[in-house]
């Protein structure tokens, strides 16, 4: 697995492990960590591989599986590093399909709802275009996965490579560093902190949460089934972010005030997949509350805080 010290990778080397895979986290750290599979290390099926997946990827041993989910996905971490994740995206995505047409594996490229852009459709299904911004501050990361899509289609049409495409949808939960600057980790932070909850615009713009085990669990569904997707993987209770921030609040029990901020650019004014095909093919929906994952994530956050409300370091 590529990106296998991320947030969401970090759960799905758990998850893969569990269902009985040999699993080689490749990562280079960008946005990653190493205490994120540090305690993984004694796992007598689990190894690590330090390397860059835009420079060739090579790995020991037989492959029969390659996921894909190196790329910065947080939008603080793309916009201060744009080149690099468009060279993820393109030259990495290449190597790991390269990977998997020499080893015969099956492949799955964790794309994005961003492919969707600021959609003018609602709810949003697979057969649904997008409509993103080639040139706005958002587009490293938009065109890098529409073009890490459009090339996983092109390895399976023209070198038969047994590829998927899972369209992931905001995905949160333990482990998202405290500085991601995604809503969930900035909320709860700020939260924690008793500083204000910073929300974007007047707050009415809507996300949709999915728990981060939901997230990993149909990864592991797709990778198994034969299907190629697209397939959207996301969670079904659409909030505004006000409502999102008014939860947080309510869930720390935070005096903290909302103070609402510029609006940044291109940022999409809804978001809700159509989980339709994820249903019927592969048997998936979400099944965490949000209640619960926020709790849970609240949990993982306050553990992330030294008593002087500095985050711990890693
Ligand atoms: P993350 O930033 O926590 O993890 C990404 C990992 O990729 C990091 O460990 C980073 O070091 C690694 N990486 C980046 N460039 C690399 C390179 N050149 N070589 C090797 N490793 C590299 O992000 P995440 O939230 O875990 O997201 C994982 C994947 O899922 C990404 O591809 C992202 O686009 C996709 N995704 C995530 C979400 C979400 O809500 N978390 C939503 C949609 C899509």
């Amino acid at each position: 697995m590529t990106g296998g010290a991320g947030f969401l990778g970090g759960w799905l080397c758990r998850a893969l492990l569990d269902d009985g895979w040999q699993v080689l986290a490749v990562d280079n750290f960008l946005t990653g960590s190493p205490s994120v599979v540090k305690d993984l290390e004694p796992h007598p099926d689990f190894a690590f591989l330090e390397a860059d997946v835009t420079e060739v990827l090579d790995v020991p041993g037989e492959v029969g599986l390659v996921m894909h989910l190196a790329s910065p996905a947080s939008p603080v971490h793309y916009g201060s590093l744009p080149l690099e994740t468009m060279l993820v995206g393109s030259q990495g995505t290449m190597h790991a399909l390269d990977l998997a047409q020499r080893e015969g594996a099956r492949f799955v490229l964790a794309s994005t709802s961003e492919v969707y852009g600021d959609p003018l459709v609602h709810p949003q299904p697979e057969t649904y275009w997008g409509n993103v911004n080639p040139v706005g501050p958002r587009s490293v990361y938009d065109e890098a996965k529409r073009y890490a899509e459009s090339l996983t289609t092109a390895y399976r049409t023209s070198r038969g490579v047994d590829t998927a495409i899972a369209r992931i949808f905001n995905t949160y939960g333990p482990g998202m560093r405290v500085d991601d600057g995604r809503m969930i980790p900035a909320f709860m932070m700020q939260a924690l902190r008793g500083e204000p909850i910073q929300v974007a615009g007047d707050g009415s713009q809507t996300r949709s949460l999915c728990y981060v085990t939901d997230t990993a669990r149909g990864l592991c569904a797709l990778a198994d089934s034969s299907h190629a997707g697209p397939v959207n993987l996301g969670g079904q209770q659409e909030l505004t972010v006000l409502q999102v921030a008014e939860a947080v609040r309510r869930l720390t029990g935070s005096a903290s005030t909302i103070e609402f901020v510029e609006l940044p650019v291109d940022d999409p004014k809804v978001r809700r997949p159509d989980i339709t095909r994820a249903r019927e093919l592969l048997g998936w929906q979400p099944v965490v509350p949000l209640e619960e994952g926020l709790r849970c994530a609240l949990e993982w956050f306050e553990s992330q805080l030294a008593p002087d409300g500095q985050a711990k370091a890693h």
